[in-house]
């Protein structure tokens, strides 16, 4: 039998992963396993890690969840106080293991091990320039580039915070890092802030996460948000810190709260879940609607959810039964596919949507694939309107900064009106909060958030793109 594989319209890995780095008196290897499993939301594909004891590294890393790949006997071989770790975000395009991190290679200072979450814009130019010298690449990834780039630096000079400053001055993009060099444990984001990087302290220990639920779960504490720009080394008694320049303003990703990052997760001072909940009372206040009952699209539109149905008064229930241990429908590679997967994944509780008028809560729309099933299911229950409430404005434009929205026309909201958009999804209306009402659910000024995905303006130079800020067209 031969199947058609629909051609992909891009091959690079995305890199909206998890990444850790720990610096500990004891035996690292079972923390980092753990600290993997608590981001394991943050990437499926693959999982890794990298330890030393000083010197040398070792590492495990491949293909599927931390539990499947962090087991057997390489792993039990494993041991070393300090390390780094990381879990990739799968994506169709490009699910190989030649992909998996934490990337090693042995430079002229020591063995280094580098794992990163985010997405480099210039990483075409800079791996073009870096072939011109003789380089070769192993992988499509962007995070080699920074690790030759690194090596490049280290055999010019051995001080890796003068190579990682140096690197970071040519990179451009989304990056939060973890790094260790000849035992050294690093951490560094990029001076935009994009993706979340945190530092916490652990027994017996420095820790660096994607996410602060790591600190808790591993018994420590959350210290700080690494800054925009800065590098962070840890050691088993302390941190230090060195500033890099971080831009004008910042550029959080809003998608982190929205969807991405765990409800527990707290990133520049705003916990996930409460951020969600505020969305859904100022959505609740932006689209009002007369319904009998809001429902939650699980597990991601549950706090939009609540925080709805606390705005409007209207009783919250559950809706739907999610299966687990469906594959995520969002990145199967063809539209039957993740029509398929919907329906494998989510059933309608008949009890709470027949005969009423239910309002239905997500954190996004993308493509519509997922909604227009829901909403489907949801009148095969027997509901007598279905209304759909969500928790971001209509995506209409490409992330570049790692998270997997890439093709434009697939976006169901481009050249929509919310009422086309409710045809499109057969649904009674569809009402989704505004970018003034997102930003006033985060706390944070709109200056210093990423919302290119919402308005199509983007922090940084993109070749065809508007940038944020520009209000003038360069000739
Ligand atoms: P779609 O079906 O394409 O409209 O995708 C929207 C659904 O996928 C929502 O339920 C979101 O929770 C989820 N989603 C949105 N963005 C992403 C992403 N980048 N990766 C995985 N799932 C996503």
């Amino acid at each position: 039998m031969t199947f058609e594989v629909a051609p992909l319209e891009d091959d690079r890995p995305k890199h909206f992963c998890g990444v850790v780095g720990m610096a500990l008196e004891g035996d690292a290897v079972p923390h980092l396993k753990k600290a993997l499993r608590i981001i394991q939301h943050r990437g499926q594909e693959s999982a890794g890690i990298a330890v030393s004891t000083g010197g040398a590294i070792s590492y495990v890393r491949g293909m599927g969840l931390v539990h499947e790949v962090l087991t057997g006997r390489q792993y039990n071989a494993l041991a070393g106080n300090r390390g780094i770790g990381h879990v990739r975000y799968s994506t169709s395009g490009s699910s190989c293991a030649e992909n998996c991190q934490p990337i090693t290679v042995t430079t002229k200072e020591g063995d280094l091990a580098l794992a990163h979450n985010g997405d480099i814009v210039n990483a075409g130019s800079i791996r073009d320039k870096l072939q011109s010298e003789g380089w070769a690449f192993l992988t499509s990834s962007d995070s080699e580039i920074i690790v030759r780039m690194l090596a490049t630096e280290l055999s010019n000079s051995p001080d890796p915070v003068r190579a990682i400053k140096t690197v970071m001055r040519t990179l451009e993009g989304a990056y939060s890092i973890t790094m260790m060099l000849d035992g050294r444990v690093f951490g560094f984001r990029d001076p935009f802030g994009f993706r979340p990087l945190c530092l916490g302290r652990l027994p017996g220990g420095y820790a660096l996460a994607s996410e602060s639920a790591v600190f808790d779960v591993l018994k420590g504490e959350f210290i700080r948000d690494v800054l925009p720009g800065e590098i962070v080394e840890i050691s088993s008694s302390g941190a230090t810190s060195t500033r890099t320049p971080a831009a004008p303003h910042c550029a959080h990703c809003m998608f982190e709260w929205v969807y991405f990052a765990r409800p527990d997760a707290v990133i520049e001072g705003r916990e996930v879940y409460q951020v969600r909940t505020n969305i859904g009372h100022i959505l609740a206040k932006e689209q009002p609607v007369e319904a009998d009952v809001v429902v939650p699209v699980p597990d991601s539109g549950r706090a939009h959810a609540l925080g709805f149905a606390e705005g409007s008064g209207i009783p919250y229930a559950e809706g739907f039964m999610k299966n687990r241990y469906i594959e995520r429908t969002f990145i199967l590679p063809d539209q039957s596919q993740r029509d398929e997967g919907v329906l494998l994944k989510l059933n309608p509780i008949r009890s709470t949507v027949a005969g009423k008028r239910v309002v239905i809560v997500d954190d996004s729309i993308v493509r519509g694939t997922t909604m227009l099933k829901i909403v489907q299911m949801t009148r095969r229950a027997g509901a007598k309107e279905v209304h759909v409430r969500i928790g971001c404005p209509p995506v209409i434009a490409p992330c570049f900064y790692g998270v997997d929205m890439k093709t434009r026309e697939q976006f169901a909201a481009l050249n929509r009106t919310p009422k086309q958009i409710a045809e499109l999804i057969t649904a009674d209306s569809v009402g989704y909060i505004s970018q003034a009402g997102l930003v006033r659910a985060l706390g944070i000024p709109e200056s210093e958030l990423c919302l290119a995905c919402v308005n199509g303006e983007y922090p940084t130079r993109i070749a065809g793109e508007k940038m944020r800020f520009q209000r003038t067209l360069e000739v």
